[in-house]
């Protein structure tokens, strides 16, 4: 097996599943699953993300809504359009672009969706779901990260794992996953004592920072599978800029079992698991199997 972990490859493989999926769904019960897409301002960033969710969407079969509101929407206008959303049988997901713009509580929005079209998991229903080992839908980055570590490692029962990182929307919900695969998890972050010494205690070393190329080879454990997920936008010698991770590729690669490079590791799978969670959901909202 190749060492460093090819998520492109995954992601596109992930797609032609759903793909496949999708069309038989709609051959076997005539439903079309449906993923919406709520753009609230002009952050370039985010529009890049939109676009590129909306064609996914459609290139593996399903309908794709895109609702882009100005940045002076109301808190009121947009949950109005969640009800909308919500009460839309040919909506089966709902994903709500964050950052909001400040005028909004992005906490009261996201509780707002129904927790079965909620395909990024950050609802309050699928939080909880995750922590106490119940189904329900799980965040799209770190169910990236799981599936890929799943495919190199097999059974992960009495690994040591460590997150660096507790964010709600990876850290948190990656040790929850790791947890339930039977995983020994540790939790770090801005406080930690002695971070490097934990962190080389891992047999998967998941960075999740938000701080450029922070891990470093003598981090490691020799053989360890890392996989990082940070996107950083640094400055090169030559006055462009490149994207690294919070892992620095250069002196860890040598050491790691198993790594995913930036770009091209973790990032690639968010959009493919946010596809397969609207398929998912579309299946279950119309109470039929999802097909083989
Ligand atoms: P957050 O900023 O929400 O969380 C960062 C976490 O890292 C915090 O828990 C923080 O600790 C911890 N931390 C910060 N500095 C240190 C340090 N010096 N030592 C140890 N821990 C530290 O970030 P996110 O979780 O949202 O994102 C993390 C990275 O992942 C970012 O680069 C982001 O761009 C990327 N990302 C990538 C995605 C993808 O699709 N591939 C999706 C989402 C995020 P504390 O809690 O103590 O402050």
């Amino acid at each position: 097996m190749e060492k460093i972990i090819d998520g492109k490859a995954f992601a596109e493989r992930l797609r032609a599943d759903v793909g496949t999926k999708v069309a038989a769904l709609k051959a076997r019960d005539g439903v079309v699953p449906g993923l919406a897409v709520v753009l609230v301002g002009e952050d370039p960033a985010s529009q890049v993300y939109v676009r590129n969710k909306g064609k996914q969407t459609v290139e593996v079969g399903m309908q794709s809504f895109e609702h882009k509101l100005p940045d002076t929407t109301s808190q009121e206008d947009l949950m109005q359009l969640i009800d909308q959303l919500n009460g839309d049988d040919s909506v089966h997901g709902i994903l709500v672009q964050l950052p909001l713009p400040k005028q909004i509580d992005e906490k009261s929005v996201i509780n707002r969706i129904n927790p079965d079209k909620d395909v990024d998991g950050f609802h309050l229903d699928n939080v909880g779901r995750l922590s106490i080992g119940e189904e329900g839908i799980v965040p799209c980055t770190p169910l990236g990260c799981l599936m890929m570590i799943k495919d190199q490692l097999g059974d992960l029962s009495g690994k040591h794992a460590v997150i660096v990182g507790r964010s709600n929307i990876v850290g948190k919900p990656v040790a929850a996953l790791l947890l339930q695969e039977n995983c020994t998890v540790v939790i770090t972050h801005s406080r930690t004592v002695n971070l490097e010494e934990e962190c080389r205690r891992a047999d998967i070393l998941v960075a999740a920072v938000g701080r450029a190329e922070m891990v470093k080879g003598d981090w490691v454990k020799p053989g360890a599978t890392v996989i990082d997920v940070g996107i950083n936008r640094i400055e090169t010698d030559e006055g462009k800029t490149r994207l690294v991770g919070d892992v620095d590729f250069a002196s860890v690669e040598p050491v790691a079992g198993k790594i995913t490079p930036v770009p091209g590791g973790v990032g690639p799978m968010t959009i493919a698991c946010l596809l397969h969670n609207t398929l998912q959901q579309a299946c279950r909202i119309n109470n039929v199997a999802v097909p083989e």
